[in-house]
C-alpha cells in the first residue's frame, strides 16, 4: 500500500499518513485531427503529453494553466470520458487505464465530475428529483420512498429547499444549480470527484459559498478532489496541492504553500505574479508573457515553454526537461534546476 506524509490544507498543516487514491503515470491524450476528402488522419493534437502525479485520499489536487493546456482532458480522460493514448490510470490500488464494459460502469460510481456551465449541464425536461435520482436508479435496486428520501437528504446537504424536488433546472439562479449538480455528482457516494471549473460560469457574489460548500462536502463525504480551474485564487482556496500545467505537460507540482510562496517556474512565476494583491507591501511586478500559447497541434521542440519564457536559453530549444524534485514535495520542471 502507499502511503507518504502529506500536508492537508487546514492552515493548521497537520501531517498526516495519506494512501494514493489516484495515480497517474506517463498519461498522454492525444486527438486524431482529419482532414482531405476521406476524413484521413493529417497529425495529431497532443493534449495531454506524457503526465503524471498523484492524489491522496482526502486530497485537493488542483490543476491550474491557461485555457487549452490540457486540464479538462486531463480530468475527462481519468474518469474515463476520453480515451488514453497511452500511460496508466491506476484508481485505488486498480488499473482502469483499459477497462470497458461493465467493469467500466462498475468503476465510473467511484468517480464523478461536476461540470463548469450549470445551465448546459442539467436536462430541461427532467425534474430536480429526477435528475438527482437517475444515478442511482442506474445502479442500484432503491424502492421509490427510499430513493425521494436520499434524494431530499442530497438536496439538504447542498443547501436548497425540498421544494426543489419537483421544480425544473430553468427555475433556479446558476449558484443553486451547481448545487443541483454537486448533489448529483454525490448521489453515488464517489471517492473523487472531478470538479472542471466548477464556479467560473457562476457571479463573483456566489463563487465563495459554492466553493466553501465544496469544502464543506468534502469533510463530510470523505471526497477527493481533482479541481480544475484556470483562476489561481480560487485554487489557492481550495487545494493542498497544486499542478501547473502548459500545452499538455505538467510544469510544477508542489504543495499550496510551497507554490505560492515560492513558484520556480517562469510560467507559474508569471501566472501568479498576475493574481491582484490587495495588500501593497504584498505586491510583486507582473511578469507579462509574450506572445501566444503555441499550438499543441505542432509544439515547439524541447521545452514548450521556450517561445515564451523570458529566461529561455540554446539549450532550452532542444532539451525538454522532466519534472525534478527541487525541495521535497515540490517539483519542477526547466533545466534552471
Ligand atoms: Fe524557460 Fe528554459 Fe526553463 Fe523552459 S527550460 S522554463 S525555456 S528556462
Amino acid at each position: 500500500m502507499n502511503t507518504t506524509k502529506t500536508k492537508r490544507s487546514t492552515k493548521q498543516t497537520t501531517i498526516v499518513e495519506k494512501e494514493t487514491l489516484l495515480d497517474i503515470r506517463h498519461l498522454k491524450t492525444y486527438y486524431p485531427v482529419k482532414g482531405g476528402f476521406l476524413r484521413r488522419t493529417m497529425g495529431q493534437v497532443k493534449a495531454v503529453d506524457d503526465i503524471s502525479f498523484e492524489i491522496k485520499k482526502g486530497e485537493t489536487l488542483g490543476l491550474v494553466g491557461e485555457s487549452g493546456c490540457g486540464k479538462s482532458t486531463t480530468g475527462r480522460t481519468i474518469l474515463r470520458l476520453l480515451k488514453p493514448t497511452d500511460g496508466k490510470i491506476l484508481f485505488d490500488g486498480k488499473d482502469i487505464t483499459t477497462i470497458s464494459g461493465t467493469e467500466l460502469r462498475h468503476a465510473r460510481q467511484n468517480f464523478q465530475m461536476i461540470f463548469q456551465d450549470p445551465y448546459a449541464s442539467l436536462n430541461p425536461s427532467q425534474s430536480v428529483g429526477d435528475i438527482i435520482s437517475e444515478p442511482i436508479r442506474n445502479y442500484k435496486k432503491v424502492g421509490k420512498k427510499e430513493l425521494k428520501n436520499e434524494v431530499l437528504d442530497l438536496l439538504s446537504r447542498v443547501g436548497l429547499p425540498r421544494e426543489a424536488y419537483d421544480k425544473y433546472g430553468h427555475e433556479f439562479s446558476g449558484g443553486q444549480r451547481q448545487r443541483i449538480g454537486i448533489a448529483r455528482a454525490l448521489a453515488l457516494k464517489p471517492k473523487l470527484i472531478v470538479a472542471d471549473e466548477p464556479v467560473s460560469a457562476l457571479d463573483v457574489s456566489v463563487q465563495s459559498q459554492v466553493l466553501n460548500l465544496l469544502k464543506e462536502l468534502q469533510a463530510e463525504f470523505d471526497l477527493t478532489y481533482l479541481f480544475i480551474a484556470h483562476d489561481l485564487s480560487v485554487v489557492k482556496h481550495m487545494s493542498d496541492r497544486i499542478g501547473v500545467m502548459y500545452l499538455g505537460n505538467m510544469v510544477e507540482v508542489a504543495t499550496n504553500e510551497s507554490l505560492y510562496a515560492g513558484p520556480l517556474h517562469p510560467y507559474t512565476q508569471a501566472l501568479i505574479s498576475a493574481i491582484p494583491e490587495m495588500d501593497p507591501k504584498k505586491r510583486k511586478d507582473r511578469i507579462v508573457l509574450k506572445g501566444y500559447v503555441p499550438s499543441p497541434q505542432n509544439p515547439p521542440s524541447g521545452c514548450a515553454f521556450h517561445t515564451r519564457c523570458p529566461l529561455a536559453k540554446e539549450e532550452c530549444y532542444q532539451v525538454k526537461p522532466t519534472l525534478k524534485e527541487v525541495t521535497p514535495g515540490h517539483r519542477v520542471a526547466c533545466i534552471l534546476y
